[in-house]
């Protein structure tokens, strides 16, 4: 299934969780795979401990990785100026699997399920939630 959120850009994180949560109990699927994905080149989806002191440490190190304000050869060649966000899309990735067990995902304590937008402005989100049944 998919849905679409709104993000405010650049280094904005995105508790997915609940709605990836309600995507997996709507399939019915009791024990698989639930793989979730972003379909975007400067938007990315991890697991972290979802609270404001470790986004602004991940923020800190995006910008120590790459620089917003830095020369990426991107720009030469659409004119944009987004090559930050690019870098740190590809390197983060667009998706992560989580085990389902008992029609539950299986994540840690302390872990959610994060989108993280690393465009420079706002954005609208296509997630995609693929829920996979064990054999
Ligand atoms: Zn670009």
């Amino acid at each position: 299934m998919r849905f679409e959120v709104s993000t405010k850009g650049r280094g904005d994180f995105l508790d997915l969780t609940e709605q990836v949560a309600a995507a997996v109990r709507q399939t019915g699927v009791q024990n698989g795979t639930a793989m979730v994905f972003v379909s975007a080149s400067t938007a990315a989806v991890t697991t972290m401990e979802y609270e404001s002191g470790l986004i602004n440490d991940l923020r800190a190190v995006f910008e120590r990785l790459a620089p917003s304000g830095g020369d990426y050869e991107h720009h030469q060649k659409w004119g944009d100026r987004n090559g930050a966000a690019h870098v740190l899309s590809a390197l983060i990735g667009p998706s992560v699997s989580v085990p389902v067990e008992d029609g539950a995902l299986r994540l840690g304590t302390w872990q959610q399920i994060v989108l993280i937008d690393l465009d420079e402005r706002s954005r609208l989100r296509e997630i995609e939630v693929v829920v996979c049944r064990a054999e």
